[in-house]
């Protein structure tokens, strides 16, 4: 007994040893819900551990450190604490798009409509921010179908930017959103992906 226990712990060990640091979190403090939902609100999506986003900051610099970027571009709320973190590391502006125009909002805006399957929502980015030439790094916490992502592309077309790549912290693979920007030659790099889950074992596949 003692020893098949201590090969399958053994195993489980060097598994996780092979896990990068996003992953591991994942794996310590992830919460799977119902309806392929992974809750990360202890570090990511509701209370920020910032020393360890910041940590992914860093890690983002060094994927995209050959890049040219001059500015963050995110979708508000839950972009805007890796975008941030991530910006201190390039030393540029991060710009989050607005989820609607709110009455103070700039009425001279690009604006993508119908943004999510379920639900039209409107995005907006001011005309100021977001400008002809600049090269953008997206950033997002999740990707899952992509249509975020898709709308925040859409933003900087319009505006005559240039996306220079796509940077996420947890994708779900198998919705397929990232893939498909792949498969257009989007440049799109995440942390941790995740291939499968399972709400009642609780289990998560990487890629
Ligand atoms: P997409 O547009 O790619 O389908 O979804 C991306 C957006 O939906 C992200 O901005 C994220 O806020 C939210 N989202 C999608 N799937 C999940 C999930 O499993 N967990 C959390 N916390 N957010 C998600």
């Amino acid at each position: 007994h003692g020893s098949a226990w201590q090969a399958v712990s053994e195993m489980r060990r060097s598994i996780v040893g092979e896990l990068n640091l996003l992953q591991k979190k994942i794996m310590k403090d992830g919460v799977i819900k119902a309806g392929n939902v992974l809750k990360v609100d202890s570090f990511l999506n509701h209370q920020i551990d910032v020393p360890f986003i910041s940590e992914l900051g860093k890690e983002f610099k060094k994927l995209f450190g050959d890049r040219q970027v001059d500015k963050i571009l995110t979708i508000e709320a839950s972009g805007i604490g890796i975008a941030c973190l991530t910006a201190v590391y390039f030393g540029v502006p991060v710009l989050f798009a607005k989820k609607s125009a709110g009455s103070n909002m700039d009425k001279d805006v690009y604006e993508v409509k119908s943004f999510t399957h379920n639900k039209v929502n409107h995005v907006v980015a001011s005309k100021k921010y977001l400008n002809a030439g600049e090269h953008i790094l997206i950033m997002d916490d999740f990707l899952a179908n992509g249509c975020a992502v898709q709308g925040l592309i859409d933003l900087v077309k319009q505006a005559g930017g240039i996306v220079e790549g796509v940077g996420i912290c947890i994708e779900k693979g198998f919705q397929g959103g990232g893939d498909e920007l792949r498969a257009s030659g989007i440049d799109v790099k995440s942390l941790a992906i995740i291939e499968k889950m399972d709400a009642e074992t609780g289990t998560i596949t990487f890629r």
